[in-house]
């Protein structure tokens, strides 16, 4: 009888291109399924990660809580790509920032619909799911309301 391991591999549905399938924080996919961006933080001394961790790097414990990147954040800074990596060369030019959500942050794009001219550091933002054409999912920054 066969006893083949299933193979976890839901993140290969992240990003405009995936560059790993298989990570110990797959239900990031899940909850951006669900439409919700999602973090770590470790339940044994409260560090918050995004993106999520499985490990935490300050007291060595695997002990991690789910929680919502919900809300607004800050616009720290941002970027205007005129080149991209390979697989993104479609989508330029296009722009990549810094949200500051107090205990943590958010590195990502603002979403393609938002003028650069529109953005002002300092702004609030919000992080959205992203379901892009090909099916893949992502996040990306909005103007919060
Ligand atoms: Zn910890």
């Amino acid at each position: 009888m066969s006893r083949k391991k299933e193979v976890d591999d839901r993140f290969k549905k992240f990003g405009t291109v995936s560059f790993t399938a298989i990570s110990k924080t797959n239900d990031f996919i899940d909850y951006l399924e669900d439409g919700k961006v999602a973090g770590t933080k470790c339940r044994s001394c409260e560090l918050v990660f995004f993106p999520p961790r499985a490990d935490c790097y300050q007291c060595l414990q695997s002990d991690m809580e789910w929680f919502e990147v919900a809300g607004t954040g800050k616009l720290m800074t941002y970027s205007r790509l005129q080149f991209a990596p390979v697989g993104f060369d479609q989508d330029v030019p296009y722009c990549i920032a810094l949200l500051d959500y107090g205990s943590y942050k958010v590195f990502g794009r603002i979403a393609a619909e938002l003028p650069e001219e529109q953005l002002q550091v300092g702004m609030e933002m919000t992080t959205a799911v992203n379901r892009l054409p090909n099916g893949q999912l992502n996040y990306v920054f909005k103007k919060a309301d």
